[in-house]
């Protein structure tokens, strides 16, 4: 990652003190890297892939995130779409998900201050789908804002984009911002593994983009 520098926010309050150790497990590293289709070449060169297990890395991070998005669900290893959207978010995203790609997308990201976008899908005929993850989403969002994003994407990935330009038009869109709500809210409630700092994290982020994200507010927070 010779083109952009970052410093590493506090691991505690991100929560990757707490998942850097769950991911060093082989098998989930090989399950996940097949389900999300990481190609080396898109996490070499200091995004991590020669040290997975360090969780100051883009690789190890994208992958706590990822962990989060499976196995938060108290009733895991259910997927059932008849459930809430904690028990199945990571089938659907990596379903719909074509290749998950690191890159630094803006030239540097310190804890006070991370520019520009966190991750950018893109999708349709004739056109290379892939998703990819920016500093932002590695070094600004703690592991729970992780898995809320790929469950973002992942809805742009199956072919719903934003109606309104990075917003949605409303909650009944049912688009990416609604999902990334649901899921955190899910989360916050009853996700079981987490930090209290990942849950509340969690709640701040719905909150936010409810109030942010939807051109008629919602009417609602969480
Ligand atoms: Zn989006």
């Amino acid at each position: 990652m010779a083109t952009c520098t970052y410093t590493v926010p506090n691991l505690d309050t991100s929560g990757d003190n707490l998942y850097g150790p769950r991911i060093c497990w082989q098998a989930f590293i090989d399950w996940a890297w097949e389900a999300f289709d990481f190609d080396s070449g898109d996490w070499d060169d200091g995004f991590g892939y020669d040290e997975v297990c360090n969780n100051t890395q883009p690789l190890s991070r994208a992958l706590s995130g990822i962990y989060c998005l499976t196995y938060s669900s108290p009733r895991f290893p259910n997927e059932s779409y008849g459930g809430n959207i904690l028990e199945w978010g990571c089938r659907f995203a990596r379903n719909a998900i074509d290749e998950l790609d690191a890159r630094c997308g803006t030239s540097s990201c310190s804890p006070s201050s991370c520019p520009g976008s966190i991750a950018r899908t893109q999708w349709g005929p004739f056109t290379d789908d892939l998703t990819e993850l920016y500093l932002p989403f590695f070094y600004n969002q703690g592991v729970s804002l992780r898995a809320g994003t790929i469950l973002h994407e992942s809805r742009h990935a199956d072919g719903k984009g934003h109606d309104s330009g990075n917003n949605d038009s409303s909650w009944g869109y049912n688009g990416a911002w609604r999902w990334q709500v649901c899921w955190l809210s899910w989360f916050a409630f009853e996700g079981v593994g987490a930090s209290v700092a990942m849950k509340t994290q969690a709640t701040q982020r719905a909150n936010n983009i409810i109030n942010n994200n939807f051109d008629t507010h919602p009417g609602f927070n969480v």
